[in-house]
């Protein structure tokens, strides 16, 4: 009789993206004519910009020839590509990496979510709560926690709550911790972590053995100069921290798909007997094992963000979503709401007004404003009381959706 994983069993069932489909689609049918705005998704909306379509036009004529046609290319990434990634992402801000530190892939969800299987299950996972839900359903299937609880989250994980009083960066936990995922800018909160509270988690990791997963998909959207883009800013970083980075946000890759994760030739776990393991070398053994390599076009697209008229054209997409985060922020706070994120991220957090319940402000915003947001609720207990607006979406969307806000009576 063939068994199933029952820690599959345990995961609750991917609530909050199809619950707000359902009440979208309700109120669509209800009333027909209404002119929905969007800003609950994470994902892009500007289409690719000319640089990186011709790049991967020219990928695709060189897959039409026998003299440059390409199978199979490396696992880890073609050499081209990572070293880019090297020279243009991380030399500026001082950080060296050698090739082999560097692995692309095909989406950062997978890398962020497989790296987790490298480690025991006897690890103990913390959590950021609100928290990106891959960090934690991936844990679950793994078999690292216990069953789903009542009032929410999984028994065995340690969720850091983030919220205003800690500027949504989470405390050192109080109990000892092994895997640590950190994601700064952060998605929902749109909250930045600056080099000093980086430094108390390095010091944190490195001196309970412990390592961070870093996920810096939105590391493109820092605006203020004083924020770390990369985690090996902070010094001793490359003995604790993997960090995930995606083109997907940054370039617009959503669809296409490339990413990459940096595994330092530093960085060390240990075996029960406590010898220290090469992270790096059994990433590598993981990694060229279950995958065969992005597509040579998408490589050859992602090197081309690294060009000069690459670099211009992305950073005016860039520009035109924190312009919109930029317009929701100035709309709300001078209608009276709190609000946090949306100057180093594309993500605005607003905390709902009189206390009302995150899904009740989805629902009177649906209801009055034909304008959709994501819950807090959604990412986790603490975000109960907030809910997050997307700047991914046509500037004039975003003004209309601001106009509609300002109309709204509670
Ligand atoms: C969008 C996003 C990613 C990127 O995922 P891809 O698979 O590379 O598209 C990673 N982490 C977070 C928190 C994200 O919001």
């Amino acid at each position: 009789m063939i068994k199933i994983n029952e820690n599959f069993l345990k995961l609750q069932a991917g609530y909050l993206f199809p619950e707000i489909g359902r009440r979208v689609a309700a109120h669509a049918a209800a009333n027909p004519q209404a002119p929905i705005i969007k800003l609950g998704i994470g994902d892009v909306t500007e289409p690719l910009p000319p640089a990186i379509i011709e790049a991967m036009h020219a990928a695709v004529d060189e897959m039409a020839r026998d003299e440059t046609f390409r199978g199979y290319g490396p696992e880890q990434g073609y050499e081209f590509l990572r070293k880019a990634v090297i020279e243009n992402d991380f030399l500026p801000r001082g950080v060296d990496l050698e090739p082999d530190e560097v692995f692309i892939s095909d989406g950062s969800k997978c890398d962020v979510g497989n790296f987790q299987e490298i480690f025991g299950l006897d690890n103990v996972v913390a959590v950021t709560d609100p928290v990106y839900p891959v960090y934690v359903d991936t844990n679950v299937m793994a078999g690292r926690t216990g069953d789903a609880l009542q009032q929410g989250g999984y028994g065995q994980i340690v969720y850091m709550p983030c919220i205003a009083e800690n500027n949504f960066v989470p405390e050192l936990p109080a109990e000892p911790v092994d895997l640590v995922y950190l994601c700064y800018p952060n998605n929902p909160t749109g909250a930045v972590a600056g080099a000093e509270q980086l430094s108390k988690w390095v010091d944190y990791a490195r001196q309970n053995k412990a390592i961070i997963l870093f996920d810096a998909a939105y590391e493109a959207f820092i605006s203020d100069p004083a924020i770390p883009h990369s985690i090996y800013e902070i010094d001793g970083a490359k003995e604790v921290a993997v960090e995930f980075r995606s083109f997907s946000k940054t370039a617009g890759f959503t669809g296409i798909r490339c990413a990459l994760t940096v595994v330092p030739k530093a960085l060390r776990a240990y075996t029960a007997a406590g010898a220290a393991v090469d992270v790096k070398a059994i990433w590598n053994r993981r990694h060229s094992t279950k995958f065969n390599g992005a597509s040579y076009i998408s490589q050859a697209g992602a090197a081309a963000t690294y060009t000069p008229e690459g670099k211009t054209q992305i950073r005016a997409i860039i520009d035109l979503y924190m312009s919109n985060a930029a317009t929701i922020r100035r709309s709300l706070t001078k209608l009276g709401y709190e609000v946090y994120g949306g100057v180093n991220a594309p993500y605005v957090w607003l905390k709902t007004p009189d206390g009302v319940g995150s899904w009740d402000f989805f629902d009177i915003l649906l209801s009055k404003a034909d304008v959709v947001g994501t819950p807090g609720a959604g990412f986790g207990a603490w975000g109960e009381g907030y809910f997050r607006l997307s700047a991914f979406n046509k500037p004039e969307s975003v003004k209309e959706a601001m106009d509609r806000f300002a109309k709204l009576i509670w």
